[in-house]
């Protein structure tokens, strides 16, 4: 189809109306912004650090490395896709080493489903979401095996549970200068220990 001016502001008024939803399935919890996906910097050597030194869960889940796209089939990916909602919540950086971060991992693989789930109700039937951990660690810890690599079962948290974010080398740098993230984290107040305060990010493809 032909991209013409009333086509492009349909597709920006569909992405803005996805952007409130998304916030409205936040509650506040998350930070949303609607990116281009050549916007998108995908790090092979980021992509890499799941195998050295290896991760605790790679290989344990169809949602990780080596069962997921490499990262240049998901550059490859990219390319079909033209907007994506790029997805933060913020973190007191002393959980990111705890088992704390577990559940806040959890909601941000449920808050990026849903956001999925509703940019297919409203057309975009493509769309798809990934979420930072692996859902190994976060939904099946008390299982020995990843349901889906063995017996070709079904996962058995298929409404939550997603790729990892990491496990294609999406560079989260890259991504909060786009998005504009690291504007809004300078500009905060002298008063807030910024080093106390990480993020865990989340992406949804709306195609
Ligand atoms: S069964 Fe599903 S949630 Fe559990 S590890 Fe496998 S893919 Fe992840």
């Amino acid at each position: 189809m032909i991209d013409d001016g009333s086509h492009a502001d349909k597709i920006k008024s569909a992405i803005d109306e996805l952007v409130q939803i998304a916030l409205q399935i936040g509650a506040g919890i998350i930070d949303v912004v609607a990116i281009s996906t050549s916007d998108i910097s995908i790090d092979d050597d980021l992509a890499n650090m799941c195998r050295e030194p290896v991760c605790a869960f790679y290989g344990l889940s169809a949602n990780c490395p080596p069962y997921v796209a490499s990262p240049a089939k998901f550059r490859h990916m990219l390319e079909i896709y033209r907007y994506a909602l790029a997805i933060k919540i913020d973190v007191p950086t002393g959980w990111l080493n705890t088992d704390d971060r577990l559940v806040v991992m959890k909601l941000l693989h449920e808050l990026v489903a849903d956001i999925e789930r509703a940019a297919i109700e409203l057309g975009y039937t493509n769309s798809k979401a990934f979420a930072a951990g692996s859902c190994k660690e976060i939904f099946c810890n008390k299982h020995s095996r990843c349901r889906l690599l063995t017996d070709n079962g079904e996962c058995r948290h298929p409404k939550y549970a997603r790729p990892a974010i990491e496990a294609y080398g999406v560079n989260v740098h890259d991504l909060n200068t786009t998005t504009g993230w690291f504007k809004d984290q300078n500009s905060k107040e002298a008063t807030v220990d910024k080093a106390s305060i990480g993020a865990i990010y989340g992406l949804v493809l709306i195609g």
